[in-house]
């Protein structure tokens, strides 16, 4: 199954504790179960909002999981270079790590959304630290963009479970997944690869998903990502359609099933 649950990085950080979820599957069940969301085919035909799709003749670029101050200064060095702004899902721990490199980033003219305060798993219900670590992730991103603060979140490895939900509803974020990746984490990631994994996937009003850091993934999988910018920005041009950053992506309407929140 290609888009699945936590197809995320399952990176160097994750691997070894996968066996330790097995025991708390059934808890797991309930407490994920809004996340059946994450299915893209699914969530872009019932849940357009959720899964980041926007006006017809635009593509929203989204990177996840910085800032790092290894990866990131290039791609906004790339991005600027492609005249193009992008969405920015950062986690608050890096943010505060790195408070003049998120600054940078903003003055760049891109975007910063919440990503949550680390790239945990969301196993177990944890509904008071979902609360607090977004919180305090959006206060992070706030201090840094000033004014208005995050507009957006998107859970880590897409999982949005109940106790997500709830929390970026207190925080005042909307949640945003997406409708293509690059599948940028893995280990074997190539340029070629992730423009063409984006471009099998690629359609006016998208959102995709790429990542700025190897936070979460293959250790120097970023370079994949990066590499990819040109012809990935050139793909959509061709057909018309302008890259940029969520807030320009004309998102209307509900940000996902009310009742089962
Ligand atoms: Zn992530």
């Amino acid at each position: 199954m290609r888009e699945r649950s936590l197809a995320e990085p399952v990176g160097r950080a994750g691997r070894g504790r996968v066996a330790c979820a097995v025991a708390p599957a059934v808890v797991a069940l309930a407490h994920i179960g809004p996340a059946v969301t994450w299915l893209p085919g699914l969530r872009r035909r019932w849940f357009p909002g959720l899964a980041g799709q926007g006006r017809p003749d635009h593509v929203a670029l989204t990177f996840d999981d910085g800032p790092d101050p290894v990866s990131t200064p290039h791609f906004l060095d790339a991005l600027g270079g492609l005249g193009v702004r992008a969405t920015f899902f950062v986690l608050g721990e890096n943010v505060v790590r790195h408070p003049e490199l998120s600054r940078e980033m903003v003055r760049r003219g891109h975007e910063l959304g919440v990503h949550g305060w680390r790239h945990d798993r969301p196993w177990l219900p944890s509904p008071g630290r979902d609360a607090r670590d977004l919180l305090r992730a959006a206060e992070a991103v706030r201090e840094v963009t000033g004014r208005d603060g995050p507009r957006w979140y998107r859970p880590s490895y897409g999982v949005l479970t109940s106790g997500r939900w709830a929390a970026a509803r207190r925080a005042g974020l909307r949640p945003v997944l997406w409708t293509a990746w690059g599948k940028d984490w893995r280990r074997d990631a190539t340029p070629e690869s992730v423009r063409a994994a984006v471009a099998a996937d690629l359609r006016g009003g998208g959102t995709v998903l790429l990542h700025d850091a190897d936070h979460a993934s293959a250790p120097g999988s970023w370079r994949a990502a990066l590499g990819a910018l040109p012809g990935l920005v050139a793909d959509c041009r061709v057909t018309g359609l302008v890259v940029g950053p969520l807030a320009e992506h004309g998102m209307t309407g509900e940000d996902g099933p009310r009742t089962r929140r």
